[in-house]
């Protein structure tokens, strides 16, 4: 399969040839089709499948059989992150390198005046955080009478951040009339309810459940004191020779504190987290990026969307209080068919946080230790022995912290299957997603 094979225009594929791209991947081979349809779209995808590129491009491609007629947008690209936000618009623009379509990002944390002169001069394609383009339209600097097409990406990101509001807003301001495609990892109740309210009889599109994002990376414990932890990560960075590592801590004072003493040990490294300013972030995913920094110290929420190729190494410095959190942190590494490693420095305190981890991934994580490391109290991080205590617990509680984790996306065609229904094959309710996986 070609991209020229799914339809796309050859400006479209000689833009992706450009990009070393030749086979599109499987959310491409399933998206591009269903959005060059016409119709809605619900998919679930991780960042690092495609997913950017598998909604940009034929959406790009829609635009381009109309010429614009007043000011735009005429799709409207929606993300939780300014990173994000920033990424897919590089997308959109590098894609679009062959054809007349305009696009602009906007996000909070910069000035607003540049963006309201972009936002005059008339574009196609917007991309934008939500909060930044309420900011914009309540100075009337923005309309979306002319909105085509609505992407909402990271859905589930989105609404863990408390966007919902904004978007519900925006969701009201936009031409009835419009084609939507919701982009999420995850599909829990409130994401279903959102698509409930906002997609019409979607195409469903889902491809790599997370556990085969798990599956490609290798992943190791490594039992240690909380106190020993900075040591053990410069030793480790050291005797491994990485080049380059992300880092996760729980917390924007945790990055900042490991940064700092990460290089007074004489490893470069920078923190990115909601904290900084856009500059520091962009100038610091820079310096990672061409390697003059060795080790990129991220919160969870900072990291999410970041668009960093054939990263060798994900380290968690602390666990994530959420368990799929650690899906989503070491899909970061052993993207695109590459081996990954992904290990996590795991304290005694820790040790819950650990098994929620793996009761969502359904598999032990192999524990490792490093002389003059071990840790004094590991009780709580031995392998499940015979006796498994958290067995009668499991029943009542499933994932810790409240969420049902431990559930695959169900939203989608059987196991085995592909897409899941289109359109009228679905049954009764129409736009209900919901409703076919009884199964
Ligand atoms: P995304 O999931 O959109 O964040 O994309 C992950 C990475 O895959 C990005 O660096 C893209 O440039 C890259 N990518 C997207 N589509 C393809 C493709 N068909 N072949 C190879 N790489 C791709």
């Amino acid at each position: 399969m070609s991209f020229s094979s799914l339809g796309l225009s050859e400006q479209l594929v000689r833009a992706t040839a450009d990009q070393g791209y030749d086979t599109p991947s499987p959310i491409q081979l399933q998206a591009i089709p269903a959005v060059l349809s016409g119709k809605d779209v619900m998919a679930a995808a991780q960042t690092g499948t495609g997913k950017t590129a598998g909604f940009t491009l034929p959406l790009l491609q829609l635009l381009s059989a109309n010429p614009r007629t007043g000011k735009g947008p005429r799709a409207l690209i929606l993300t939780p992150t300014r990173e994000l936000a920033a990424q897919v618009h590089d997308s959109v623009a590098l894609y679009s390198k062959y054809m007349p379509t305009n696009s602009a990002v906007v996000f909070g944390g910069v000035k607003i005046n540049p963006q309201m002169m972009k936002l005059r001069k008339g574009l196609d394609v917007l991309v934008a955080t939500p909060g930044r383009l309420m900011d914009l339209y309540g100075q009337n600097a923005v309309r979306f009478n002319e909105v085509e097409i609505l992407v909402l990406d990271e859905a589930d990101r989105m609404l863990d951040m408390g966007f919902i509001r904004d978007i519900r807003k925006i969701l009201a301001l936009l031409p009835a009339k419009r084609q939507n495609l919701l982009f999420s990892a995850t599909f829990s109740n409130e994401i279903r309810g959102l698509a409930e309210g906002m997609l019409n009889n979607p195409v469903q599109v889902e491809v790599a459940t997370r556990n085969a994002t798990a599956d490609k990376v290798k992943q190791s414990v490594y039992p240690v004191d909380q106190s020993q932890k900075t040591a053990l990560l410069s030793k480790l960075v050291r005797d491994n020779k990485w080049e380059q590592v992300l880092v996760f801590t729980r917390t924007k004072h945790g990055a900042n504190r490991l940064t700092q003493k990460l290089e007074k040990d004489g490893i470069t490294a920078a923190a990115i987290h909601g904290n900084k300013s856009q500059g520091a972030r962009t100038r610091a995913l820079a310096e990672f990026k061409q390697g003059d920094i060795r080790v990129l110290v991220a919160t969870d929420i900072a990291a999410r969307g970041l668009d960093i190729k054939q990263l060798p190494q994900v380290v968690n410095f602390e666990l994530p209080n959420v368990p799929e959190d650690y899906i989503h942190r070491i899909g970061r590494t052993g993207r695109a068919g590459e081996s990954g490693h992904a290990l996590s420095l795991v304290s005694a305190d820790e040790g819950k946080l650990l098994a929620g981890i793996e009761r969502l991934i359904k598999q032990q994580l192999p524990r490792k230790s490093v002389e003059g490391f071990e840790p004094t109290n590991n009780l709580p991080l031995k392998p499940k022995a015979k006796a498994d205590p958290s067995r009668a617990r499991n029943r009542g509680n499933g994932g810790g912290a409240g969420r049902t984790d431990d559930k695959p996306r169900s939203f989608g065609p059987k196991p085995g299957g592909r897409s899941g229904g289109r359109g009228r094959s679905g049954g009764s309710a129409q736009g209900r997603p919901a409703q076919r996986q009884t199964a």
